[in-house]
């Protein structure tokens, strides 16, 4: 339910497929000079369970909140509208630009840090980042953590978050500084005995098939780690 004196139609959340449970937070302004969401930034909540978060989050105190809430039983809740600006990202950069809350739409993430994120969580951040993605025309390296743009002062989502997951998904960026290119993989596919003449796709494919079964989307860097020789004995 809305809170009382809050106008209807700014109560109407803007994500309908998902069903998310609309948990409104007093902790929210404009964004300012117009912007737009072009990040979501994830995090992961430190707290021992997603009610004491919710409270927190809606709590005029601390003056935090995000926009998005996912439990680890995979609830969903929303906190602000996604035109809005919550308050989750604090100080920090990313490409040299400052107020990431301006920049960004903010997703916490039930947990303590200390433990992996449950399968229905992931489950319900990967429908949820895909639903965003495509809403606000955000590419998958506008997915990033707490900790990448505030280095040195936040760690969330932590080590424990299976960032490759996403990647495979071509929900986050992947791992990697150089471009994987199609015709290193060929030369690569070659040595380790793929000679047939099949055309770019089909190779993949195949490797795929054996190495990386469960890989989608375009050639990535873990394709070529699947090709790397052993190491020769000594
Ligand atoms: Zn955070």
């Amino acid at each position: 339910m809305p809170a009382a004196g809050t106008p209807v139609r700014s109560a109407v959340p803007s994500t309908t497929e998902l069903s998310p449970i609309w948990h409104p937070s007093p902790n929210f302004g404009p964004r300012r000079d117009g912007l737009k969401p072009a990040l979501i930034v994830l995090h992961y909540t430190a707290m021992e369970s997603a009610s004491a978060a919710l409270e927190r989050l809606c709590d005029p105190g601390p003056e935090v909140s995000a926009h998005y809430l996912i439990g680890r039983n995979g609830v969903l809740w929303q906190l602000v509208r996604e035109e809005d600006r919550a308050w989750h990202a604090g100080a920090g950069e990313w490409h040299g630009q400052t107020d990431i809350n301006s920049r960004s739409i903010g997703v916490e993430l039930d947990n303590q840090g200390d433990h992996p994120f449950s399968e229905p969580q992931m489950n319900a951040l990967e429908q949820l980042l895909s639903k965003l993605m495509r809403r606000w025309s955000i590419p998958p390296d506008g997915i990033i953590g707490h900790s990448d743009m505030a280095p040195g002062r936040k760690t969330d989502p932590g080590p424990r978050f299976d960032w490759q997951r996403l990647e495979l998904q071509s929900l986050a960026a992947p791992t990697g500084t150089e471009a994987p290119s199609e015709t290193t993989f060929r030369e690569l596919a070659q040595v380790r005995g793929y000679t047939a003449d099949v055309d770019d796709d089909i190779l993949l494919k195949t490797i795929r098939l054996r190495h990386r079964p469960w890989a989608k989307g375009p050639l990535h860097p873990d394709d070529f780690k699947a090709l790397a020789l052993p190491p020769h004995p000594t």
